[in-house]
């Protein structure tokens, strides 16, 4: 019986007296104690270890978006969401050109 999960892979975890799973990113795998380590998003335990059966893989799809700028839809893709929830980061509300301008505004500004 080995590990199912790769290092960097996003999990779902059940975190306990919270209604929603955490989403969480696999830092490796304890052979001994046959568990993961997880780094959960802000404010929580930098690591965390988790039996198997806590653990489930977050399964990520390309989504339609909003952009909150100039409303037009766009993609976001699995990768992209990937990339944020790796980083910690909120996932994009602005389309890719509503982005790279507001990116060349603070550029210009500093
Ligand atoms: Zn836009």
């Amino acid at each position: 019986m080995g590990r199912k999960m790769r290092d960097g892979d996003l999990v779902l975890v059940a975190v306990a007296g919270e209604e929603h799973p955490a989403i969480g990113v696999i830092l490796g795998w304890e052979p001994e104690d046959k568990c993961y380590r997880v780094r959960l998003p802000g404010g929580r335990p930098e690591e965390v270890k988790l039996g198997r059966r806590e653990v489930k893989r977050l399964e990520l799809r390309d989504v339609v978006k909003t952009c909150w700028t100039c409303g037009r839809e766009f993609l976001l893709l699995a990768g992209e969401q990937a990339f944020c929830f790796r980083e910690g980061l909120k996932l994009p509300g602005r389309c890719r050109s509503c982005r790279k301008a507001a990116t060349a505004t603070i550029t210009k500004a500093a």
